[in-house]
């Protein structure tokens, strides 16, 4: 009994610090500049600072995910199998814990490697966009939380497959269909890491909000296997673009402020990066883009950039309409509201979760129209609302130019006008 005592405090002690939150640690952020550096933050939910496990995330060490339809296991189709057959199918390594190393210097941690420093900042990046999402919920009437951000599951360093045999490298990339978020390995050196990047992690945790709250937390929902064409280019779009939008809300927790432009640190494609900037004042569909999102198959739509910059025209009408009516705090209104917009049982206005599943036999009666309008509905202010309108049917090209809109949009006030930033198109053949 002794000895089997004395060998549990060993490996206790081997378990290395777990000091109570908050907790003081190295990690690397932006800053005041823009540019990203160590400095000491504090961890306020980490539950074990060696394992890198908390109340909003949980780090698990060297897994291998594989997607394959060559694969035995998953050649009759990955959304015929459970949830549970899916993790088992996909995850081919489940992992362990990882395992952090500290230097302690006046009550704060130092890492004392290159993964321990990945991982603490990988923990503080989830940390905060958990607390965006927090105030964003609690801004609710009645108020919400964040259920869905709970021990969000962490893959680190994952030796990640998806339909190839080249594993994926500097990502991070929420995998809904197991429900888990995964940081690939790095290899970009000259600029931040998109994995180390708070505005993608930011995006990354906004998928999961939207899958839990627009589509019920199905792996894989219905709408996405069975909508084609416009119905579910929309769809991934607004996944994509709204995802953008709340990354850069996220970035308004760093001591850098708001980030608009959450790619720009990281990749080198300078024109790309300007392209998915939520604040683009020139954002405008064109024909090219009208064409492929009519058009491109499912396919298409997911390999190419049109998927992005079809989204980038949402999160700009939204960015410009708060930047419009007010500024930041309007812009953080908009925010709020869409959060809202997304699931909304309570209320006479429907949210985009109810307007797929009552149509998800009807994927025609899901337009760019509806989709404004949900948001529209839900927007209280109704400067704010108009604002929103107005940028709406001129970016996105809605089908109510002036103030002809009553059917289709009926929550925007009849005083909105068509903005004036972008041409009108020619009608459709
Ligand atoms: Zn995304």
């Amino acid at each position: 009994m002794r000895a089997f005592l004395s060998a549990l405090c060993l490996a206790a002690l081997a378990c290395g610090p777990a000091p109570a939150p908050p907790v003081r640690v190295m990690a690397i952020i932006p800053v005041e500049t823009g540019s990203y550096e160590t400095r000491e933050v504090q961890l306020q939910t980490i539950g074990n600072l060696t394992t890198l496990k908390g109340a909003v995330a949980e780090l698990v060490g060297v897994t291998r995910v594989t997607l394959d339809p060559n694969d035995p296991l998953q050649r009759g189709g990955i959304e015929n199998l459970t949830e549970e057959q899916r993790y088992e199918v996909l995850v081919k390594d489940k992992g362990a814990d990882v395992r952090g190393n500290y230097l302690e210097r006046s009550g704060v941690y130092w890492p004392a490697d290159f993964h321990t420093w990945n991982m603490v900042t990988t923990y503080w990046n989830f940390e905060n966009a958990y607390l965006y999402f927090q105030d964003l919920a609690a801004s609710q009437v009645p108020t919400q939380t964040p259920d869905e951000l709970n021990k969000m599951k962490v893959m680190y360093w994952t030796e990640l497959r998806l339909n190839s045999d080249q594993p994926v490298t500097d990502n991070a990339l929420y995998l809904s269909f197991i429900k888990a978020f995964t940081i690939t390995p790095f290899k970009n050196e000259s600029k931040v890491p998109l994995p180390m990047n708070l505005g993608v992690i930011g995006h990354e945790v906004a998928h999961k909000v939207f899958s839990k709250r627009v589509f019920n937390d199905e792996g894989i929902p219905l709408p996405i296997r069975t909508w084609s064409g416009e119905a579910f280019n929309l769809l991934k779009s607004l996944d994509e673009g709204l995802a953008d939008f709340h990354g850069f809300g996220t970035t308004c927790r760093s001591l850098s402020g708001c980030r608009p432009d959450i790619l720009a640190v990281s990749i080198s494609d300078e024109a790309y990066a300007r392209q998915r900037d939520v604040s683009r004042a020139d954002a405008c569909m064109d024909e090219g883009l009208r064409q492929a999102l009519k058009t491109f198959n499912q396919d298409m739509w997911i390999r190419g950039r049109e998927m992005y910059l079809y989204g980038n025209l949402w999160a700009s009408t939204l960015y410009q309409a708060g930047s419009k009516a007010g500024g930041l705090p309007k812009v953080k209104s908009l925010q709020v509201a869409l959060l809202g917009a997304y699931n909304d049982e309570r209320s006479q206005s429907p949210g985009l979760s109810q307007l797929i599943t009552r149509n998800v036999n009807n994927q025609m009666a899901f337009t760019p129209e509806a989709v404004a309008e949900v948001i529209a509905s839900h927007v209280a202010d109704v400067d704010l609302r108009r604002a929103f309108c107005s940028e709406a049917m001129d970016r996105l090209q809605l089908q109510c130019m002036r103030t002809d809109c009553a059917d289709k949009m009926p929550s925007c006030p009849g005083t909105t006008r068509r903005g004036t930033t972008c041409k009108v198109l020619p009608p459709l053949p």
